[in-house]
């Protein structure tokens, strides 16, 4: 049989126009701008980073004097506020389910290692489907989300300062496949009741620099521009956002950073 190429292209023309035209737009205008930039908050045109294809998750063993947060058996390391963590474990992973959790240890400047993925099957959809997120000191969220194919405001896709500021690129891995994060992380300085220097961060995603010794402008929020609060701990637990998604986690651990020996 012949194929009628034109009326195919037509067909195209009919319905892939239909659904550009139905397309909605990404992010927010009615936001803050962000100091320093031309962008709104979760600004959906603010520049998508350029996708690079990564080999996968760097899969890295705890080294002797790391804090072991999550070896692939139990939620010993981690609460909610008044108990136990609701989080499921089955087959080596810990699973987000019903809230956000946090170590029962508190940390300040740390290296922090582990994996995550989204299930293949579950739709995902901008912010949708596939949200999880780390918050250091319980403050600053580097973004968890399945972001391989997956489109969004740039500050709010994975590995960004969320709300803050873009990775340098996508270096996410199809969904169902595991991803790495290898984070550093300095909390701020204060002098005088001032910020004087920012808390600070560097982001390993599978093995591409994503967040290079970047600043956070302030404790990260949801359509809101960062402030930094009149006092701060000097410690905090490490906080797993629960968005409603069954992210998985698994072998993760965290070194606190001291000062060099003498
Ligand atoms: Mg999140």
């Amino acid at each position: 049989m012949k194929i009628n190429t034109w009326s195919l292209f037509g067909g195209c023309l009919l319905i892939c126009g239909t659904a550009q035209a139905q397309e909605k737009p990404i992010g927010f205008k009615d936001t803050p701008i962000i100091p320093g930039t031309t962008y709104h908050v979760h600004d959906g045109d603010r520049p998508q980073p350029r996708v690079v294809e990564a080999a996968g998750a760097l899969i890295i063993k705890p080294p002797s004097d790391a804090i072991v947060l999550f070896d692939g058996t139990n939620l010993d390391a981690w609460k909610v506020k008044d108990g136990p963590a609701p989080w499921e474990v089955r087959d080596g992973v810990m699973v987000a389910k019903g809230k956000d959790i946090t170590t029962k240890e508190e940390f300040g400047a740390i290296q922090l290692h582990f994996e995550w993925r989204l299930p293949a099957d579950r739709k995902v959809n901008g912010q949708g489907g596939g949200n999880s997120g780390v918050f250091i000191m319980g403050l600053y969220e580097v973004q968890v989300l399945q972001s391989h194919n997956n489109k969004t405001y740039p500050d709010g896709q994975a590995a960004s300062l969320y709300g803050q500021l873009p990775p340098l690129a996508n270096a996410t891995s199809p969904q169902g496949e595991w991803n790495s994060y290898d984070i550093t992380f300095v909390p701020p300085v204060y002098a005088d009741g001032k910020v004087q220097s920012p808390a600070k961060v560097t982001v390993i995603h599978n093995g591409v620099v994503v967040q290079n010794g970047e600043s956070f402008h302030g404790v990260s929020g949801y359509r809101n521009l960062a402030t930094y609060p009149a006092t701060h701990p000097e410690k905090g637990p490490i906080k797993l956002q629960f968005h409603g998604d069954p992210i998985e986690y698994r072998n993760m651990w965290v070194r606190p950073l001291g000062q060099r020996d003498k």
